[in-house]
Protein backbone atom coordinates (compact mmCIF):
# COMPACT_ATOMS: atom_id res chain seq x y z
CA UNK A 1 0.00 0.00 0.00
CA UNK A 2 1.06 3.67 -0.94
CA UNK A 3 -0.63 6.06 0.73
CA UNK A 4 -0.21 9.11 -0.33
CA UNK A 5 -0.99 13.16 1.01
CA UNK A 6 -3.30 15.47 -1.11
CA UNK A 7 -0.98 17.08 -3.42
CA UNK A 8 -2.70 20.44 -2.87
CA UNK A 9 -1.42 20.08 0.66
CA UNK A 10 0.87 22.78 1.58
CA UNK A 11 4.46 21.97 2.93
CA UNK A 12 3.30 22.66 6.00
CA UNK A 13 0.72 19.80 6.45
CA UNK A 14 3.42 16.92 5.80
CA UNK A 15 5.65 18.26 8.70
CA UNK A 16 2.72 17.81 10.91
CA UNK A 17 -0.52 19.71 11.68
CA UNK A 18 0.66 22.08 14.48
CA UNK A 19 4.39 22.27 13.19
CA UNK A 20 5.94 24.67 11.00
CA UNK A 21 9.13 22.95 11.17
CA UNK A 22 11.18 19.82 11.30
CA UNK A 23 12.68 18.30 13.96
CA UNK A 24 15.94 15.70 13.86
CA UNK A 25 13.01 12.97 15.37
CA UNK A 26 10.81 13.28 12.66
CA UNK A 27 13.52 12.78 9.92
CA UNK A 28 14.39 9.27 11.77
CA UNK A 29 11.10 8.91 11.44
CA UNK A 30 10.52 8.63 7.86
CA UNK A 31 13.92 6.85 7.56
CA UNK A 32 12.84 4.16 9.72
CA UNK A 33 9.33 3.76 8.55
CA UNK A 34 8.01 6.39 5.93
CA UNK A 35 4.03 5.58 6.72
CA UNK A 36 4.84 5.33 10.34
CA UNK A 37 5.89 9.41 9.71
CA UNK A 38 2.48 10.07 7.92
CA UNK A 39 0.38 8.21 11.08
CA UNK A 40 2.50 9.86 13.13
CA UNK A 41 3.16 13.82 11.68
CA UNK A 42 0.60 13.92 8.84
CA UNK A 43 -2.53 12.19 10.16
CA UNK A 44 -1.63 12.90 13.75
CA UNK A 45 -3.13 9.78 14.76
CA UNK A 46 -3.25 8.71 18.77
CA UNK A 47 -0.32 6.07 19.64
CA UNK A 48 -2.08 3.39 21.15
CA UNK A 49 0.58 2.03 23.05
CA UNK A 50 3.27 3.85 25.04
CA UNK A 51 6.59 1.55 25.39
CA UNK A 52 8.23 2.16 28.87
CA UNK A 53 11.64 2.69 27.46
CA UNK A 54 10.55 5.96 26.18
CA UNK A 55 9.07 6.77 29.41
CA UNK A 56 12.04 5.85 31.31
CA UNK A 57 14.48 7.25 28.99
CA UNK A 58 12.46 10.96 29.45
CA UNK A 59 12.45 10.17 33.19
CA UNK A 60 15.78 9.99 33.20
CA UNK A 61 16.21 12.88 30.83
CA UNK A 62 14.44 14.71 33.48
CA UNK A 63 16.59 13.96 36.72
CA UNK A 64 19.63 14.69 34.47
CA UNK A 65 18.52 18.22 33.44
CA UNK A 66 17.10 18.73 37.34
CA UNK A 67 20.74 18.07 38.17
CA UNK A 68 22.55 20.39 35.36
CA UNK A 69 19.88 23.14 36.46
CA UNK A 70 21.02 23.20 39.99
CA UNK A 71 24.56 23.93 38.57
CA UNK A 72 23.56 26.16 36.08
CA UNK A 73 22.22 28.08 39.30
CA UNK A 74 25.28 28.22 41.15
CA UNK A 75 23.56 25.34 43.60
CA UNK A 76 24.89 22.45 45.09
CA UNK A 77 24.32 18.87 43.34
CA UNK A 78 20.76 18.02 44.11
CA UNK A 79 20.69 14.64 46.58
CA UNK A 80 20.17 10.89 45.30
CA UNK A 81 16.21 11.31 46.97
CA UNK A 82 15.92 14.54 44.83
CA UNK A 83 17.10 12.99 42.12
CA UNK A 84 14.86 9.96 42.16
CA UNK A 85 12.09 11.91 43.02
CA UNK A 86 12.24 14.12 40.04
CA UNK A 87 12.42 11.05 38.40
CA UNK A 88 9.42 9.70 39.72
CA UNK A 89 7.29 12.69 38.92
CA UNK A 90 8.58 12.68 35.09
CA UNK A 91 7.49 9.07 34.89
CA UNK A 92 3.85 10.09 36.86
CA UNK A 93 3.62 13.22 34.05
CA UNK A 94 4.65 11.55 31.09
CA UNK A 95 2.71 7.84 32.20
CA UNK A 96 -1.19 9.70 33.43
CA UNK A 97 -2.35 10.02 29.79
CA UNK A 98 -1.30 6.63 28.60
CA UNK A 99 -3.97 3.86 29.28
CA UNK A 100 -1.22 1.00 27.79
CA UNK A 101 2.30 0.84 28.54
CA UNK A 102 4.40 -2.01 27.60
CA UNK A 103 7.07 -2.76 29.65
CA UNK A 104 9.64 -5.17 28.55
CA UNK A 105 10.25 -9.17 29.79
CA UNK A 106 10.42 -9.26 33.48
CA UNK A 107 10.68 -5.27 34.42
CA UNK A 108 7.76 -3.36 35.75
CA UNK A 109 7.41 0.47 37.03
CA UNK A 110 9.10 -1.33 40.71
CA UNK A 111 12.61 -2.73 38.72
CA UNK A 112 12.51 0.03 36.77
CA UNK A 113 12.88 2.51 39.38
CA UNK A 114 15.53 0.41 41.26
CA UNK A 115 17.80 0.39 37.47
CA UNK A 116 16.60 4.05 37.78
CA UNK A 117 18.35 4.23 41.07
CA UNK A 118 21.42 2.79 39.87
CA UNK A 119 21.90 4.60 37.27
CA UNK A 120 21.38 7.85 39.08
CA UNK A 121 23.46 6.89 41.96
CA UNK A 122 26.41 5.70 38.71
CA UNK A 123 26.17 9.78 37.55
CA UNK A 124 26.36 11.37 40.34
CA UNK A 125 29.84 9.43 41.04
CA UNK A 126 31.11 10.13 37.65
CA UNK A 127 32.89 13.13 36.71
CA UNK A 128 30.86 14.66 33.95
CA UNK A 129 28.10 15.08 36.77
CA UNK A 130 30.77 17.89 38.03
CA UNK A 131 31.67 18.90 34.69
CA UNK A 132 34.66 22.07 34.16
CA UNK A 133 32.68 23.49 31.84
CA UNK A 134 30.41 26.59 32.02
CA UNK A 135 26.11 25.67 32.18
CA UNK A 136 24.59 27.94 30.28
CA UNK A 137 21.57 26.27 28.81
CA UNK A 138 19.54 23.11 29.55
CA UNK A 139 16.73 21.81 27.08
CA UNK A 140 17.49 24.76 25.05
CA UNK A 141 15.94 24.93 21.97
CA UNK A 142 17.74 26.50 18.34
CA UNK A 143 15.95 26.88 15.90
CA UNK A 144 16.58 28.54 12.32
CA UNK A 145 17.08 27.42 8.23
CA UNK A 146 19.68 25.12 7.21
CA UNK A 147 18.54 24.45 3.41
CA UNK A 148 16.21 26.64 1.86
CA UNK A 149 13.31 25.60 0.88
CA UNK A 150 13.02 23.33 3.25
CA UNK A 151 11.30 24.07 6.74
CA UNK A 152 13.25 25.25 9.94
CA UNK A 153 14.89 23.17 11.81
CA UNK A 154 14.29 23.03 15.55
CA UNK A 155 16.95 21.51 18.10
CA UNK A 156 16.12 20.64 21.67
CA UNK A 157 19.17 20.60 23.23
CA UNK A 158 19.98 18.81 26.53
CA UNK A 159 23.11 20.42 27.79
CA UNK A 160 25.06 23.55 26.61
CA UNK A 161 28.04 24.39 28.06
CA UNK A 162 31.14 26.49 27.16
CA UNK A 163 34.81 26.09 27.59
CA UNK A 164 37.44 29.14 27.28
CA UNK A 165 37.34 28.42 23.89
CA UNK A 166 34.26 26.56 22.60
CA UNK A 167 30.33 25.99 23.33
CA UNK A 168 29.92 21.71 23.94
CA UNK A 169 26.69 20.37 22.79
CA UNK A 170 26.12 17.63 24.99
CA UNK A 171 22.78 14.60 24.23
CA UNK A 172 22.07 12.82 26.77
CA UNK A 173 21.37 8.84 25.80
CA UNK A 174 20.03 5.93 27.97
CA UNK A 175 21.18 2.81 26.30
CA UNK A 176 21.26 -1.11 26.65
CA UNK A 177 25.13 -1.95 26.31
CA UNK A 178 27.91 0.43 26.68
CA UNK A 179 28.83 2.41 23.26
CA UNK A 180 32.29 2.45 21.39
CA UNK A 181 33.59 5.56 20.28
CA UNK A 182 32.98 3.92 16.36
CA UNK A 183 29.23 4.13 17.31
CA UNK A 184 29.07 7.43 19.14
CA UNK A 185 30.27 8.69 15.59
CA UNK A 186 27.57 6.49 14.12
CA UNK A 187 25.14 7.80 15.85
CA UNK A 188 26.02 11.20 15.39
CA UNK A 189 23.75 12.90 12.67
CA UNK A 190 21.34 14.42 14.65
CA UNK A 191 24.70 16.47 16.68
CA UNK A 192 26.20 17.03 13.14
CA UNK A 193 22.53 18.91 12.17
CA UNK A 194 23.09 21.15 15.76
CA UNK A 195 26.58 22.04 14.73
CA UNK A 196 25.62 23.57 11.75
CA UNK A 197 23.06 25.39 13.31
CA UNK A 198 24.75 26.43 15.86
CA UNK A 199 27.33 27.31 13.45
CA UNK A 200 25.48 29.85 11.60
CA UNK A 201 23.66 31.16 14.82
CA UNK A 202 27.04 31.81 16.40
CA UNK A 203 29.52 31.82 13.46
CA UNK A 204 32.78 32.76 15.95
CA UNK A 205 32.19 30.17 17.60
CA UNK A 206 34.44 26.75 17.26
CA UNK A 207 31.55 24.09 18.48
CA UNK A 208 31.97 20.64 19.89
CA UNK A 209 29.65 17.70 20.35
CA UNK A 210 29.25 15.27 22.59
CA UNK A 211 27.28 12.48 24.51
CA UNK A 212 26.83 11.48 28.16
CA UNK A 213 25.84 7.77 27.88
CA UNK A 214 23.94 5.92 30.82
CA UNK A 215 23.71 2.06 30.28
CA UNK A 216 20.84 0.33 31.77
CA UNK A 217 22.74 -2.49 32.19
CA UNK A 218 22.67 -4.09 35.78
CA UNK A 219 25.74 -2.47 36.70
CA UNK A 220 25.46 0.48 35.09
CA UNK A 221 27.92 3.21 33.62
CA UNK A 222 28.04 6.48 32.48
CA UNK A 223 30.70 7.82 29.67
CA UNK A 224 31.17 10.59 27.79
CA UNK A 225 32.21 10.87 23.92
CA UNK A 226 33.56 13.69 22.22
CA UNK A 227 32.16 13.42 18.58
CA UNK A 228 34.22 15.10 15.91
CA UNK A 229 32.79 17.86 13.72
CA UNK A 230 33.81 16.85 10.15
CA UNK A 231 32.88 19.63 7.76
CA UNK A 232 32.36 16.77 5.20
CA UNK A 233 29.93 14.60 7.21
CA UNK A 234 28.18 17.64 8.36
CA UNK A 235 27.55 18.87 4.64
CA UNK A 236 26.46 14.78 4.00
CA UNK A 237 23.89 14.99 6.71
CA UNK A 238 21.98 18.36 5.51
CA UNK A 239 21.92 16.88 2.44
CA UNK A 240 20.87 13.63 3.31
CA UNK A 241 17.88 15.46 5.51
CA UNK A 242 17.40 17.64 2.23
CA UNK A 243 16.43 14.63 0.50
CA UNK A 244 14.45 13.12 3.25
CA UNK A 245 12.34 16.63 3.20
CA UNK A 246 11.50 16.32 -0.68
CA UNK A 247 10.40 12.69 -0.51
CA UNK A 248 8.00 13.31 2.49
CA UNK A 249 6.77 16.72 0.44
CA UNK A 250 6.28 14.23 -2.53
CA UNK A 251 3.81 12.17 -0.22
CA UNK A 252 6.01 8.71 -0.43
CA UNK A 253 4.45 7.51 2.36
CA UNK A 254 5.03 3.71 1.89
CA UNK A 255 5.06 1.11 4.68
CA UNK A 256 8.58 -0.52 5.57
CA UNK A 257 7.78 -3.35 7.74
CA UNK A 258 11.17 -4.76 9.55
CA UNK A 259 11.34 -7.10 12.72
CA UNK A 260 13.29 -4.22 13.92
CA UNK A 261 10.80 -1.48 13.68
CA UNK A 262 7.20 -3.71 13.49
CA UNK A 263 7.12 -4.93 16.80
CA UNK A 264 7.66 -1.41 18.78
CA UNK A 265 5.23 0.34 15.98
CA UNK A 266 2.13 1.93 18.06
CA UNK A 267 -0.07 2.37 14.52
CA UNK A 268 0.08 -1.87 13.71
CA UNK A 269 -3.34 -1.87 13.71
CA UNK A 270 -3.75 1.02 11.33
CA UNK A 271 -0.71 -0.35 8.97
CA UNK A 272 -2.42 -3.80 8.68
CA UNK A 273 -6.13 -1.87 7.73
S1 LIG B 1 3.86 -1.56 11.67
FE1 LIG B 1 5.89 -1.49 10.69
S2 LIG B 1 5.49 -1.06 8.52
FE2 LIG B 1 3.64 -0.55 9.67
S3 LIG B 1 3.75 1.65 10.08
FE3 LIG B 1 4.60 0.57 11.84
S4 LIG B 1 6.82 0.43 11.47
FE4 LIG B 1 5.81 0.91 9.52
Amino acid sequence: MIAAVDQRSTPVSVVGAKRDYISHSAITTYQQCPLRYRFKYVDGLPERFVSSNLIFGGAIHSALEFHFTELLYGNEPPTQDLLLDVFQDAWRGRSEDCEDIRFGKGEDHTSLSALADRMLTTFRENPASASDDTVIGIEEELRGELIPGVPDLLARIDLLTTTSDALVITDFKTARSRWSQNQAENSSSQLLLYSELARRLLPDREVRLRFLVLTKTKTPTVEAFDVKVNRRRSHRTVQVVKHTWQAIQAGHFYPAPSPMNCPSCPYRSECNA
